[in-house]
This record gives C-alpha cells, sequence and structure tokens, in this order.
C-alpha cells in the first residue's frame, strides 16, 4: 500500500548545560494513506516530539532534528525550508492539541477563526469563508451552526471547543491530521464522541491521521497500527491486533496492564508499571527499559536489544523476544 508518511531514523535533541540530550533516538515508523497509526507511550517518550517533528515545529520549542527523514508523499520535510512549511502545513499535515480551549482565540468568534484559516490558505473571498466555516460545524457534528458560528469559545463546552479545532484543522481539506492526546482534556462520554467524530470524518475527508496518547485505550478505538515509544526510542510496532493480542515488548505488555478493565481484574487495583521514564539527560544504558523490567537479564544492562521484525512487519527490540521467551509456542520466524 502506498504511503503518506515514512519516518527513517529520526534523531532529535535538546540543548542542555551537559550538550545535546537525545529526546528521539533512530525513530522509524510507516504510516499508510487512509489508515492511523497510533503513537502510544507515557509521558517523556518523545511522542509529541516525533509529532511537531513532523510539522517541523520543533525548531520553535527548542529543538534540532539531529539526523533521519521523515517523508511525506516521498518529500523530506526534514530537507523543507519553514517558508515550504508554512505552506505544506496551512494545506496538507494539519495538527491538533490537547487543549482546545488555548487554540482558539478567545477575543474571535469561531466562525471568524475557521473563516480566516480559509481566506489564508485557500484564499477565499470573506463569504465564502463564512458559508464554509458554517457548512464545518455542521460536519464536525455542532448543532444549530449558524448561531453557534456566531459565539465566542467561551460560551462553548470543552467538547465543543474541540469540535471547532477540529473543524478548524480539517477546513483546508489536509492529506495528514496529527492529533496529539485530542482527547486527555475531555471528560469520558465527550471522549468517546470526538474518537467517533474522528474515525468518521478521516473517512469522509479521505484522510490519514497520526493520533498520540497515553492511553491504549484510545488506540485500540482508532489505531490500524501501533507504535509504542519508550524513552526517545520505538520499542515495538505492528497492528492494533498485533499489539493487543501478541506484545512482544514488557513495556508494552505493562501498558496493556494497566488499561482499566481490560487485562486488569475489575475494581481490583490497577497495575503500574514500576519507576519511572527516565529523563533524555540519562537514559539508561543497554536497553533503555531495563531499570524498569520485569525480566531484565544481564545483557540488558550491557547492549541495546535490535529491533527484530517478523514476516508480517511486527517490530520489537528486546533480549528476551530474541531467545523467544516472550513468545514460546509461536513460531513465527524473526527476520535478521
Ligand atoms: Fe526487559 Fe531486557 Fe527486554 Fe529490555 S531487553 S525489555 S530489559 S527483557
Ligand atoms: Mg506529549
Amino acid at each position: 500500500a502506498e504511503k503518506i508518511l515514512q519516518i527513517r531514523n529520526l534523531t532529535t535533541g535538546f540543548l542542555t548545560d551537559q550538550g545535546v540530550a537525545k529526546a528521539t533516538d533512530r525513530v522509524s515508523m510507516d504510516l499508510e494513506k487512509g489508515q492511523t497509526l497510533c503513537v502510544v507511550g507515557e509521558s517523556g517518550s518523545g511522542k509529541s516530539v516525533t509529532a511537531l517533528s513532523v510539522m517541523r515545529l520543533i525548531d520553535f520549542a527548542g529543538g534540532v532534528i539531529i539526523d533521519g527523514q521523515m517523508l511525506f508523499n516521498g518529500e523530506d520535510l526534514v530537507r523543507k525550508s519553514q517558508n515550504d512549511m508554512l505552506r505544506i502545513r496551512g494545506n496538507m499535515i494539519t495538527m491538533i492539541f490537547q487543549d482546545p480551549i488555548s487554540a482558539l482565540n478567545p477575543v474571535f468568534t469561531v466562525g471568524e477563526q475557521i473563516a480566516e484559516t480559509l481566506r489564508i490558505h485557500k484564499r477565499m473571498g470573506k463569504k465564502e469563508a463564512w458559508l464554509q466555516s458554517v457548512d464545518m460545524l455542521y460536519r464536525v457534528g455542532i448543532p444549530d451552526p449558524e448561531m453557534r458560528a456566531k459565539q465566542y469559545p467561551y460560551e462553548m463546552s470543552g467538547g465543543m471547543c474541540q469540535r471547532v479545532v477540529i473543524a478548524m484543522a480539517l477546513a483546508c481539506n489536509p492529506e495528514l491530521l496529527i492529533a496529539d492526546e485530542p482527547t486527555t482534556a475531555l471528560d469520558v462520554t465527550v471522549q468517546a464522541q470526538i474518537l467517533d467524530l474522528l474515525k468518521q470524518l478521516k473517512q469522509e475527508f479521505g484522510m490519514s491521521m497520526l493520533l498520540i496518547t497515553h492511553d491504549m485505550g484510545v488506540a485500540a478505538e482508532v489505531a490500524d497500527r501501533i507504535a509504542v515509544m519508550y524513552a526517545g526510542a520505538v520499542v515495538e510496532e505492528g497492528t492494533v491486533q498485533e499489539i493487543f493480542e501478541q506484545p512482544r515488548h514488557p513495556y508494552t505488555i505493562g501498558l496493556l496492564q494497566s488499561i482499566p478493565g481490560l487485562h486488569s481484574k475489575r475494581g481490583g487495583e490497577l497495575y503500574t508499571i514500576k519507576g519511572a521514564i527516565p529523563p533524555i539527560s540519562r537514559i539508561p544504558s543497554g536497553c533503555r527499559f531495563h531499570p524498569r523490567c520485569p525480566h531484565v537479564m544481564d545483557i540488558c544492562r550491557k547492549e541495546e536489544p535490535p529491533l527484530k521484525s517478523s514476516l508480517s512487519g511486527h517490530i520489537a527490540a528486546c533480549w528476551l523476544d530474541e531467545t523467544g521467551g516472550m513468545d514460546k509456542g509461536r513460531n513465527e520466524p524473526n527476520l535478521q
């Protein structure tokens, strides 16, 4: 299938007192056209840095792209000028964030804000842009859109504001939508509605989606493929079925066990992975997960486990996986 986005060995960093600390280390992932790739991990795993890199907004957040490629429809975004990126960000790749309120301007009505986007990026006239913005509000499921278009963000609920932000992001019909924790700030019922909306709009607009979340439950709802990140690196990647039914990395297994009501006993205590994600200035030697891993072995402390791919493209980096310890009884051959 055709790939809309191919991230290859993306290494990024931030300048610290001790020199450059890597925020992502040789991160690779693929997104097929029309699909949703979820990047999952705890906060501090490098998910947002990866997303900001694709947008080339990392440059404005104090970070640098040290190495790697990000092919968008075959063109390397790493090599684009910020001028080119302005056009790409407006028309082809758009991004939404966790907090819809701060993404909206409090002094303009929501209709004006969507219309403004259309006037800038699609060079629409005032009237046309306004009508189009009302139509966008309708398409994101906002009732009475003519009236709502004339309201200010503070007159709307958080869920309604996130719908407005989505309307703004999709107004110019982007090929790729990047959503960074789009439902985290919302309460549970609204969260489910927004995820449903994103799934529906992805179909309607024929776009692809890169969705960042700390929540495996969210990934289960929307993902075609899942990339699990830990401390700046991808530790496992596969289809949603592979990740949920045949997880190969202990970190992934820990994330799955911490989903309420899925792998934990109802009413029982929720499993949490012991310890905390290390700061980027102090990434552990060998396997970066080793200080927290319940299966740690000697080799894990010294040598970094290579990413191994199965024939189906299910990838994981774990020494235990190589020895067959994580999936005895399954004799799918490992490549390389
Ligand atoms: Fe655990 Fe070792 Fe696998 Fe790392 S390589 S996840 S420490 S078993
Ligand atoms: Mg984040």
